[in-house]
């Protein structure tokens, strides 16, 4: 889409619009952003509590403890004393990586996230403290990265380059800390109005607008995440510069470099998913929002082609992506091995990303995605508990391996912690991912009990849903607008719904036909069938008005594409977006020896005390004659080290 049409499209639309005119273009579907919408209940309540109250205290502790804090301590001290004439002093890095100070800013972004959502004064005094840390260690001309500041007269990391920047296409990790910086800085700002940390990213963006902004230096990172920390500045500052350097950074990739960081092709004429997952997809958010934000179609139309690439063929059933452990990185084609790894971070960039493509076109089929994703193969990346963590997220599991970088079972930290800050900034700020507005239409893309308020057509509307879901499929949407308003509601059926797992032909439901849905307003079922994954209402909406959406939730066994080796013979079950497995643990005798035919009867119990709470599936008929439970994949590994697996042989032939 160009910006021309968006703009003229803008004209005959609406007053949302007039009221927008003169600010630049940005994504044509604008989410309601976290801080309108308050999760109230149930499912995710539990999960944000746990969050505030244990994840994010613990890893400010684990970033302290583990002296990702005193990296900046030491980058200071040692910019003073050679300051005060000690020239030969510095300091060996105490901590494993140059991008361990990406994990105190990560920290930052989640729990500034929380402040927003609730004030805490304790909290928010912490912060302050941390940054002004982190203020210290930036150096005069605004360079911010504590390996080499530290240890200024040789690299102090084998990945540390003699010079700044000449190593970070490999593996310095130079622009990755800065992207984490200014995504932390903005968030902080957007939080508590104090400018601190955000002064930092604006003196280092100015840094890299001298040695980048004309082009002249042609540096492609070589982890992706700067380009969306820039976009993050702009929308702040409103500084055409950071639009323009997270352009020249994304226009700097390829052709001719290594496919693990994407720098095999330029990156619009990528169309396949490849390399390191993290990275792949951080690159692919970013060529989005520049998309949206310049109208420059061809990073559209890439991203759009690596999109089918993923989701026709490189797609967990879990929503987990990034099946090699070797490069933590896609696979080829198909190539969806049960124990693939599956990081937490990939799942998370790939919501970013699928978030973003619901954003540029209005399709619900990618929210579909976001939502098999986070109900599993994020999910499951936290414990019950919220102080154990999953690195990889595989579909089977022998009960022995230390998988999880170096760890049988979930892990308390990791010499590379990048997943776990990552899944509390994402938990923290969830339910800006429930609602977008374009024009007078208002998305519904996610249910949850929240309440939130958007303005639509330039009327204030509260929105108000309760339900249990994804335990059961009833939702209660309540409208109150300020005054009575003619606008288009839009409600998601997700494909589970319609019939089919994900949005291509990798897996299928073996019994598609018990699928089920209705929404009704006042009473009133709506006739109209889906477009673009949405079930529209336009009517004259007044307080209180209410539309019930009912999913029938009924259990599926899922059948893998022919060309996946790992799922022939093999059966999943889900139900609603809820994938679930067979661990071997509780009363439930060995895996080995299992086989859940067509025959068997699986019952849907809920268990409230069990888990945190879930639905369970018991499975009757089984090739074992005692019944079989199937817990939610999401909470596997909450009872000690045990097999697990979630394709299970189906003893057809
Ligand atoms: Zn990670």
């Amino acid at each position: 889409m160009s910006p021309i049409v968006r703009r003229s499209s803008c004209l005959v639309a609406s007053l949302g619009c007039l009221v927008a005119a003169g600010f630049a273009a940005d994504y044509p579907y604008q989410p309601v952003p976290f801080t309108a919408v308050k999760v109230t209940g149930g499912f995710w309540q539990t999960r944000q509590e746990i969050n505030r109250t244990v994840t994010v205290p613990f890893a400010l502790q684990q970033c302290e403890e583990s002296g990702r804090l005193k990296n900046f301590d030491l980058a200071a001290e040692t910019m003073h004393r050679r300051a005060a004439g000690e020239e030969h002093f510095q300091t060996v890095p105490p901590t494993l990586y140059p991008f361990d100070d990406t994990d105190a800013y990560k920290a930052i972004e989640g729990a500034a996230y929380v402040l927003s959502m609730q004030k805490d004064a304790t909290l928010e005094k912490r912060l302050d403290g941390w940054i002004a840390r982190i203020a210290a260690a930036q150096e005069p001309d605004g360079y911010l990265y504590t390996f080499r500041t530290m240890h200024p007269d040789s690299p102090g990391h084998k990945w540390v380059g003699e010079k700044r920047w000449e190593k970070d296409p490999e593996l310095s990790h130079e622009l990755y800390d800065a992207g984490h910086l200014y995504e932390a800085g903005v968030a902080y700002f957007q939080a508590t109005g104090k400018r601190s940390l955000l002064d930092v990213c604006l003196k280092n963006a100015e840094l890299l607008w001298r040695d980048f902004g004309d082009g002249k230096y042609r540096l492609a990172p070589g982890h992706e995440i700067v380009e969306m920390g820039l976009v993050k500045l702009y929308r702040v500052t409103r500084d055409q510069r950071w639009l323009k350097l997270a352009q020249v950074f994304l226009d700097a990739r390829g052709p001719g470099g290594p496919e693990y960081n994407q720098r095999h092709k330029r990156v619009v004429d990528q169309d396949e998913a490849v390399g390191h997952a993290v990275r792949a997809n951080y690159l692919y958010s970013g060529m989005a929002d520049v998309a949206a934000l310049t109208g420059d179609e061809r990073y559209e139309s890439a991203i759009k082609k690596i999109w089918n690439n993923v989701a026709g063929k490189k797609l967990y059933l879990t929503g987990g992506v990034g099946a090699r452990t070797n490069g933590e990185a896609y696979g080829t084609d198909y190539e969806l091995p049960a124990d693939g790894y599956n990081e937490t971070c990939a799942a998370i960039a790939l919501m970013m990303w699928n978030h973003r493509m619901f954003l540029l076109t209005g399709d619900a089929r990618y929210m579909d995605v976001f939502e098999r994703t986070v109900f599993n193969g994020f999910l499951g990346g936290v414990s019950v508990s919220g102080d154990r963590f999953f690195y990889p997220n595989p579909l089977a599991y022998d009960g022995v391996k230390k998988n999880n970088h170096g760890f049988a079972g979930r892990a308390p930290w990791f010499g590379c912690a990048c997943c776990p800050p990552n899944l509390m900034r994402t938990l923290a700020s969830l339910s800006g991912y429930f609602y977008a507005v374009r024009d007078d239409a208002l998305y519904v893309n996610f249910y949850a009990d929240n309440a939130g308020e958007a303005t639509i057509a330039g009327t204030r509307v509260a929105m108000v849903q309760t339900t249990d879901y994804p335990w059961q499929g009833k939702v209660r949407l309540t409208l109150t607008p300020s005054t009575p308003a003619r606008f288009i509601l839009r409600v998601r059926i997700p494909e589970w719904a319609q019939g089919k797992p994900v949005p291509s032909d990798l897996y299928a439901y073996e019994d598609a036909a018990r699928n089920g849905w209705k929404v009704s307003v006042a009473g009133a079922e709506v006739a109209a069938a889906p477009d673009h994954g949405y079930v529209s209402i336009t009517r004259e909406w007044r307080a209180g008005d209410a539309v019930d959406i009912d999913f029938s939730m009924p259990v599926h066994r899922v059948a893998g594409n022919v060309h996946i080796a790992a799922t022939r013979g093999r059966v999943a079950l889900e139900r609603g977006p809820v994938v679930y497995c067979v661990e071997e643990a509780g009363h439930n005798g060995p895996l080995a020896g299992l086989v859940v035919p067509a025959t068997a009867g699986i019952t849907p119990e809920p268990q409230p005390g069990f888990l945190g709470g879930v639905t369970v599936l018991s499975i009757n008929g089984s090739s074992v004659a005692a019944p079989v439970t199937a817990i939610p994949y999401f909470s596997w590994n909450n009872r000690g080290l045990a097999p697990m697996t979630v394709w299970l042989p189906d003893g057809a032939k």
